[in-house]
């Protein structure tokens, strides 16, 4: 069981701060979804809750535990990225149990983790597959297997489905959808597209300028906008 809490959480490039003071809340099981336009800190604020930027201050709790100081293997966090980086020498099965592999999960294990997860993402007769010989959607639905077999407390999404086309772009967060509901995990998902952030989210978090705006469920921002920047970026006639 594990949500998050960020306090006051910064980060500076150099002498730029860049997330200028974060408090944020997130539930065990809730699908959040940072919102906002492109350099607004979306990628900057997953990667300090991965564990792949240092915090400048603030706290980070994941599950009741402060993380700042733990290594990102231990945070009990899998981040799905938006370039897939699939190994292209390896098959579906053996890219999703690379990670296990190298844990030193022993193989009845780590099989028995894979065929699971690709159960879950309905792409069992695609293990046997090179990464070339599959739809860029296919590959995403890879991508994602590697986080689930980690078994993470919190998914991290930095804009998975941006590099597909709109129609796939449409299934694919039906899929997404799904599987939160199958798996029961916390997510956080990064999306600069307002229509991805209202079809998904329990709670959306709008950032501009490093600076949370609102947070609030998508009903909540829809009718209630914090100022002209949510109500610009929702698309509320405010
Ligand atoms: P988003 O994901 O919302 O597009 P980012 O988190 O990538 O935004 O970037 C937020 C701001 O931080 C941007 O102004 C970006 O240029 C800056 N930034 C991101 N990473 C670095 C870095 N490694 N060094 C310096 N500045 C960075
Ligand atoms: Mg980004």
């Amino acid at each position: 069981m594990a949500g998050l809490k960020l306090q006051d959480v910064r980060k500076n490039f150099g002498a730029v701060e860049v997330i200028k003071g974060v408090d944020l809340e997130v539930e065990h099981g809730e699908f959040v979804v940072f919102v906002g336009p492109s350099g607004c800190g979306k990628s900057t604020l997953l990667r300090m809750i991965a564990g792949l930027e240092e915090t400048t201050s603030g706290r980070l709790e994941i599950g009741d535990r402060l993380v700042n100081d733990v290594e990102p293997r231990d945070r009990g966090v899998a981040m799905v990225f938006q370039s897939y980086a699939l190994y292209p020498h390896m098959t579906v099965y053996d890219n999703v149990g690379f990670g296990l592999k190298l844990a030193g999960t022993p193989k009845a294990v780590r099989d028995a983790k894979i065929r699971a997860a690709a159960r879950v993402l309905q792409m069992e007769h695609l293990l046997d597959r090179k990464p070339a010989q599959l739809s860029g959607g296919q590959r995403q639905r890879v991508a994602i297997g590697r986080a689930i077999v980690r078994e993470p407390d919190v998914f991290l999404f930095d804009e998975p489905l941006s590099n597909l086309d709109a129609a796939l772009r449409v299934d694919m967060r039906m899929e997404l959808a799904r599987l939160h509901t199958d798996l029961g995990a916390t997510m956080v998902y990064v999306t600069h597209d307002q229509v991805e952030a209202m079809t998904l989210a329990d709670k959306i978090v709008v950032l501009e300028g490093g600076i949370v705006q609102q947070v609030g469920s998508p009903l909540d921002l829809y009718n209630r906008p914090a100022n002209l920047f949510v109500a610009g970026f929702i698309g509320s006639p405010k």
